[in-house]
């Protein structure tokens, strides 16, 4: 499992939520080998994802949380890679607001493991929001649960403060310090860094 990386991108779209729209900046990983790998998040474009994915085979779709900007493209990147989707049932009420005519994604449970990247339930930005921690790694993934400077924004419907502060203190600074956080928007950080 030496030859296991994790690969970035980025795709642009719009957030919409609450009859607001906003440009966003969306960060694509991918962690494989060379022959295969997972794809976390699905945001934006299926050629701007699959130019990270570069010619692997997927195993699987594993996504953070079911805002828009998340799974826009997430049934047509399952249809064009073959691969399931994974998503928290918590997430069910946003993902019908998206994708109201498709099926709910595979399930996630906290404590799950897919691919060598361990599902820690961490709710507050929304209800079933998760991290995918991967140990051999050294890395998590935490979607828009923690960003460099703090917590994910709780300003909108079917988010929680005092929540997201409970799930990043009791599920993310409690990993390892020196554990790089690869967010769902916007640069890296760690958990040393953010547990000031
Ligand atoms: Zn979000």
């Amino acid at each position: 499992m030496a030859s296991v990386r994790v690969d970035h991108g980025v795709t642009s779209g719009t957030f919409s939520l609450d009859g607001q729209t906003f440009e966003v900046d969306n960060n694509v990983w991918v962690v494989g080998d060379d022959r295969q790998c997972v794809v976390l998040d699905a945001p934006h474009s299926v050629p701007g994802i699959l130019d990270v994915v570069a010619g692997r085979a997927v195993t699987a779709i594993l996504l953070t949380h079911a805002h828009d900007d998340h799974v826009r493209v997430a049934p047509e990147l399952a249809e064009a890679t073959g691969a399931p989707l994974y998503l928290h049932p918590a997430e069910e009420p946003l993902w019908k607001l998206t994708h109201p005519d498709r099926p709910m994604p595979q399930p996630l449970a906290d404590g799950q493991e897919i691919a060598g990247l361990h599902v820690l339930h961490t709710p507050g930005h929304s209800p079933g929001a998760v991290c995918f921690y991967a140990p051999d790694l050294n890395c998590v993934f935490t979607g828009d649960t923690l960003f460099h400077g703090g917590p994910g924004a709780t300003g909108r419907s079917y988010s929680d403060y005092d929540t997201i502060v409970a799930s990043i203190r009791e599920r993310l600074f409690t990993l390892p310090s020196a554990t790089v956080v690869h967010t769902g928007h916007g640069r890296d950080t760690l958990i040393a860094a953010e547990r000031l």
